[in-house]
């Protein structure tokens, strides 16, 4: 699929602008802090629901604006459409062709991008719940049913763990009201738990294969499953049951512990190169491969899935990689659309990108 157009008002240091793309490589082009990243965090709020680097969508209000108005204009197979986004006080709302869609997750599946940017590294580098969130993200966009599920299984936990609370302070709980809890953890949980395992199976054969390519038959990656389910479980009501189960036996101890301690809150993707855990032994320049890796493997699985490959937005992270991986990148994307940011513009004209230049938050685009 492709993004035609972006266009935004009041959105951070953007007063108002109206930016086309063409089908193959895009580059915006600028100096530092002129709203590069600004525009890929504006677009790409449309595939993942909210903003990759804002705690809240506040921010994104620009300086002494009142609220914000995005909107996209893409196509797919099944032709155009539109999403938009805007925020004014506490009003909120979100659109698809002009109508009004309830929530975010009626919002995600529509536009499907893959992002790749320079805190990714963390997916290696970082702690299990930044390896859950790629999960979580990368899943929402293949299927919108899974953040909602998410979500109500967060909102289970948080219940359960409040009442651990409350008897940890000495009040007086009813058993069978964890129990509860614990049972509708646990249903939401299968779902969780069978969306990351398919989802992880489809993911590993194309990241072995990106890996080996980029390394040049050098080094190997395996991506591994770690979850409280310990056998390879593909029935939704044995796996209900197997975490009903551990919830029923642990209850005490969790009670003790004042937090839940099974869960898919708890899971981990462990990535190993060559039999080896990444996150310990990865020199900068692997990590850097296996996420390019990865990043690419999520565009092969979208593809997979929808029959389609997203859009690809780079944020800085081509000017990182050597030569000959950011050779690899613009000839294995091929005719894909591709949105890069970066301060040098040089090496993307050989590539025949079209060029905008970026400034102040106003976009120019160098064909017009
Ligand atoms: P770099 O090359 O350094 O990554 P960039 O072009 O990607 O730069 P952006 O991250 O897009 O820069 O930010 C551009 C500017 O937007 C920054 O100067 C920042 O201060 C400003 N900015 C951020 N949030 C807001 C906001 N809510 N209102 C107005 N301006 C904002
Ligand atoms: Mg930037």
């Amino acid at each position: 699929m492709i993004i035609k157009n972006f266009s935004a008002t009041g959105f951070r240091n953007i007063e108002k602008c109206d930016v086309t793309f063409t089908p193959g490589l895009n580059l915006l082009h600028g100096k530092n802090a002129q709203g590069k990243t600004n525009a890929l965090e504006g677009i790409y709020i449309f595939s993942r629901g909210k903003s990759f680097r804002a705690r809240e969508d506040g921010e994104l209000v620009g300086f002494g604006k009142e609220g914000f108005h995005i909107r996209i204009d893409y196509e797919d197979k099944t032709g155009e459409g539109s999403l938009e986004y805007s925020l004014f006080g506490k009003e909120r709302q979100r659109k698809r062709n002009g109508y009004k869609l309830k929530g975010v997750s009626e919002m995600l599946g529509s536009f499907r991008s893959v992002l790749f940017y320079p805190d990714n590294l963390e997916i290696v580098k970082g702690g299990p719940e930044e390896r859950r969130s790629f999960l979580n993200v990368a899943i929402s966009q293949c299927y919108p049913s899974y953040l909602k599920c998410y979500s109500d299984y967060k909102k289970a936990l948080e219940n359960r763990n409040c009442l651990f609370k409350f008897l940890a302070k000495g009040l007086y709980v009813d058993k069978t009201e964890i129990d509860s809890w614990s049972y509708s953890m646990a249903d939401y949980a299968s779902y969780i738990y069978l969306m990351r395992a398919e989802y992880i199976k489809r993911l590993a054969p194309h990241a072995e294969k990106i890996l080996s390519e980029i390394s040049g038959g050098a080094e190997k990656i395996q991506l591994v499953y770690d979850s409280d389910i310990e056998e390879d479980i593909a029935d939704r009501e044995a796996v209900r049951e197997e975490y009903f189960k551990l919830l029923l036996e642990n209850r005490d101890r969790e009670c003790a512990a004042g937090v839940s301690l099974f869960g898919p809150h708890r899971d981990d993707l462990k990535i190993k190169i060559s039999g080896l855990d990444s996150r310990l032994y990865a020199s900068q320049g692997q990590q850097r491969s296996v996420v390019l890796a990865l990043k690419l493997a999520e565009g092969e699985v979208i593809r997979e899935m929808t029959g389609e490959y997203p859009v690809y937005l780079f944020d800085d992270v081509l000017s990182e990689l050597d030569q000959r991986r950011r050779e690899y990148v613009l000839s294995a994307l091929g005719d894909r659309q591709i949105i890069i940011t970066s301060c040098e513009s040089e090496e993307y004209e050989r590539y025949g990108a079209n060029i905008i230049e970026v400034s102040g938050g106003e976009y120019v685009s160098a064909h017009r």
